[in-house]
């Protein structure tokens, strides 16, 4: 069975105290993570070991890092290396991020290098794609993501695909409000599947997870994690609250 996952992506929010009291406040709820679940927290660099330390022990649950270099070490001044990350206890990195690619001009020939760093050292990629509103107003989505996939994933060996978990995140959708549909969310889903087995063939295809992002909320991740092809969520403004996450973390199937 595909992970399903519930990933909580911070971005720059929060002192190191209040993440502290944050994750304190979450693993005093109730969740039962089985076996096939996950739920990971992206947290700011400097909060890495701090999370580390307070997750310790807790079954299915991992600290992801937002970004790292496409380096493996030297003078990059203000880059942390898949080496720093790893030495302190991180095993998951987001990469891609729409506001990385937007704000930080993260191209899809920089994320393949950024693959393969992580990949040459057991890093595991959480690899995002997803359109802007121009685009799916146009309704060409799906050649859009397509050519992210293809320039960013398309050189790697099977196996090194296995190592990855995908996350859609429509644009449009985030921080807005505005959820795509769960309609919508399985059809770029299936999509995707699709294009992986074109590629790798249908049991490479349907053993990673691909996850949604995109305004995930507690009153919509039932409905969203229920489509076939939403293996969980990517979130950013419900991870920051606890009782909007632990019932996001609740609703993996
Ligand atoms: C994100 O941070 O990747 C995200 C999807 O944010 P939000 O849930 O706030 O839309």
């Amino acid at each position: 069975m595909r992970k399903k996952i519930a990933a909580a992506n911070w971005k720059m929010n929060l002192t190191l105290q209040q993440g502290e009291q944050l994750l304190t406040d979450i693993l005093l709820k109730p969740h039962d993570l089985k076996a096939h679940q996950q739920a990971l927290f992206a947290v700011p660099f400097p909060y890495l070991p701090m999370a580390v330390n307070k997750l310790a022990g807790k079954n299915n649950v991992f600290v992801a890092a937002q970004n790292c270099s496409n380096k493996k070490s030297g003078a990059y001044t203000g880059e942390v290396s898949v080496e720093i990350l790893q030495s302190v206890g991180i095993e998951y990195v987001v990469l891609g991020h729409s506001e990385r690619r937007e704000y930080f001009n993260e191209s899809n020939q920089l994320l393949a290098e950024k693959l393969d760093i992580c990949l040459a050292n057991n890093m595991k990629p959480i690899f995002c794609c997803g359109e802007p509103l121009a685009i799916r107003e146009a309704n060409t989505q799906n050649e859009f993501v397509a050519k992210q996939l293809a320039e960013s994933l398309y050189h790697l060996s099977a196996a090194q695909l296995q190592e990855i978990v995908i996350a859609y995140e429509p644009i449009w959708a985030i921080g807005t409000g505005k959820t795509a549909t769960s309609a919508q969310a399985q059809e770029i889903h299936a999509f995707i599947r699709a294009e992986l087995a074109a590629k790798y063939g249908a049991a490479i295809a349907d053993s990673i997870s691909i996850l949604y992002g995109g305004s995930v909320k507690a009153s919509n991740a039932v409905e969203l994690f229920s489509q076939p092809d939403v293996d969980g969520g990517l979130v950013g403004g419900a991870s920051l609250i606890v009782d909007e996450f632990v019932a996001i973390i609740n609703a993996l199937p």
